[in-house]
């Protein structure tokens, strides 16, 4: 813990109760005779470290560098012996624990669904591939997030997957002959903010924002477009505009 802080890390955990370093908690037999809810701690002033001892339904122990124990935050827990739900005090740390653990504890799993399996040689490897799953569920839980704020269910963390290998893939190959109907991974291309440039088409089609033909567009989509203020809208995911659309045909 004192190492840690000194590396400037903030550090938050369960701690057995033989290697507290005899820090002067309460006995743990002496505390599963009280009532639930009971907690005792002591804070280390030469390393600014506490130690809190908390009597859930078995006694826990916790150690920090940077959380107190305070404010006593309330739980709820089933009383055998009342046979009714009841509040019981419990350490603001151990409830900040609950929360945090939970969200590594779902990030851990969510890697291991979809590991990158494929092997290297070299010490580093699992680095570098570990690097790009933790990246990848990370931008999964952002999309999971948006979708939410749209009130849209999200994709699964394998759909998703599917999509950016896909969207990079066209990416590279960059030509999709004849324009059918926009793909998953043909829409995630258009807002990739990658590489899109305006340019003579070959083609004089309608353009999808306003309805009027022109013969530029962008490059990577291949979707004909006016240089503006359409092409810039098509990549922002502004709404076309319906009545000057039907005015055009
Ligand atoms: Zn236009
Ligand atoms: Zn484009």
């Amino acid at each position: 813990m004192t190492r840690l802080s000194n590396d400037g890390f903030f550090a938050l955990g369960t701690v057995r109760d033989n290697r507290t370093n005899h820090a002067p908690l309460m006995n743990i037999k002496e505390m599963k005779k009280k009532p639930r809810g009971t907690s005792d701690f002591r804070f280390d002033m030469n390393n600014s470290i506490l130690a809190v001892r908390w009597n859930d339904n078995a006694v826990v122990t916790l150690l920090s560098n940077f959380l107190s124990h305070t404010p006593m935050v309330r739980a709820k827990r089933y009383d055998r012996k009342q046979r009714k739900m009841v509040t019981i005090e419990q350490p603001y740390l151990v409830n900040e624990y609950n929360h945090l653990m939970g969200g590594v504890d779902l990030f851990d799993n969510a890697m291991n669904n979809y590991r990158i399996r494929i092997r290297g040689k070299k010490w580093y490897w699992p680095l570098i591939t570990n690097a790009f799953d933790a990246a990848m569920v990370n931008a999964w839980k952002l999309h999971c997030f948006c979708r939410k704020y749209d009130k849209k269910p999200p994709m699964s963390q394998y759909e998703f997957r599917v999509e950016v290998c896909e969207s990079i893939m066209i990416k590279s190959s960059y030509h999709h002959p004849g324009r059918t109907s926009a793909s998953g991974a043909q829409l995630a291309m258009r807002y990739d903010r990658m590489d899109h440039f305006i340019g003579k088409l070959n083609t004089r089609h309608r353009c999808p924002q306003c309805g009027g033909k022109t013969e530029y567009g962008c490059l990577k989509c291949q979707v004909n477009l006016h240089p503006a203020p359409c092409f810039l809208d098509y990549h922002n995911g502004v709404e076309p505009d319906k009545k000057k659309i039907a005015k055009a045909k």
